[in-house]
């Protein structure tokens, strides 16, 4: 076991510079968007979301907004170009200097492809990809219990951690259910994530960059052993 102040140093070291790009994998309520935020906070790196990304372009009816709107709803995915061109704008951004962690991108063979060509064309390299593993059924409990705020997107879920009423905690905006967090859409988007995002896996374990860690727990527990595996790298390693 390392201790904190070796994660602290390690988080001194990407202060000072180190670039660390993750990407986490897994199906849809396996996590990653909560863990990816706990990272967010530590590495001082962004959450790069294409799911918030995309609902905020719908909300502002932007082009990219209009043209998501349809599969966002059916639980299909957005078309790979479409998501590629928002990605390519956002990967050159000054806040992504020192890495970031990628949540719900890539999601298909070609995405994860031309996420490649897009980092080589910049002469970065993903740090590590972190699969996190939860069955079926486990998903669509959970996803079907979770509840969103309209106004400032804040989580809650009806059993893990309800709001106290029906309005929001933080800002008292509607705690409602997203669309696609219906049961019937969670399926469809389970066997979206079964047939088209889980090649993936095959695709990093071939480079040899894939993690995977089993997603059943409390959110603490998680989070450190997606820690514990990205200490290993050469972040830490370096750090020392
Ligand atoms: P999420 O919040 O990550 O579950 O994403 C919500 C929805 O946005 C998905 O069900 C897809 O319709 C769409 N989406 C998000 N990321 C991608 C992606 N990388 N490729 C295609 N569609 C995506």
């Amino acid at each position: 076991m390392e201790s904190l102040e070796d994660e602290d140093r390690k988080i001194d070291y990407l202060k000072g510079g180190v670039e660390m790009i993750l990407v986490l994998m897994g199906p849809p309520g396996c996590g990653k968007g909560t863990q990816a935020k706990k990272l967010e906070a530590k590495l001082g790196i962004p959450q790069l979301s294409t799911g918030d990304m995309l609902r905020i372009a719908v909300k502002n009816g932007t082009e990219v907004g209009r043209k998501a709107k349809k599969y966002m709803e059916e639980g299909q995915l957005v078309p790979d170009e479409i998501i590629i061109d928002v990605m390519r704008e956002r990967l050159v951004q000054k806040d992504c200097n020192k890495g970031f962690i990628l949540d719900g991108f890539p999601r298909t063979v070609p995405q994860g492809e031309a996420l490649n060509k897009l980092l080589d064309e910049v002469g970065k390299k993903i740090t590590d990809v972190i699969n996190i593993d939860v069955a079926d059924q486990e998903v669509i409990e959970r996803i079907s219990g979770r509840r969103q705020c309209v106004k400032c997107g804040a989580t809650y879920h009806i059993v893990f951690s309800p709001s106290k009423g029906d309005h929001c905690d933080k800002c008292d905006g509607d705690v409602v259910q997203r669309g696609d967090d219906k049961e019937e859409t969670v399926k469809e988007r389970l066997s979206v994530y079964r047939k088209q995002t889980a090649p993936l896996i095959f695709f990093y374990r071939e480079l040899g960059l894939l993690k995977e860690i089993e997603g059943i727990g409390d959110i603490e527990e998680i989070f450190s052993r997606i820690c514990s595996l990205i200490k290993k790298d050469e972040c830490c390693g370096k750090a020392s």
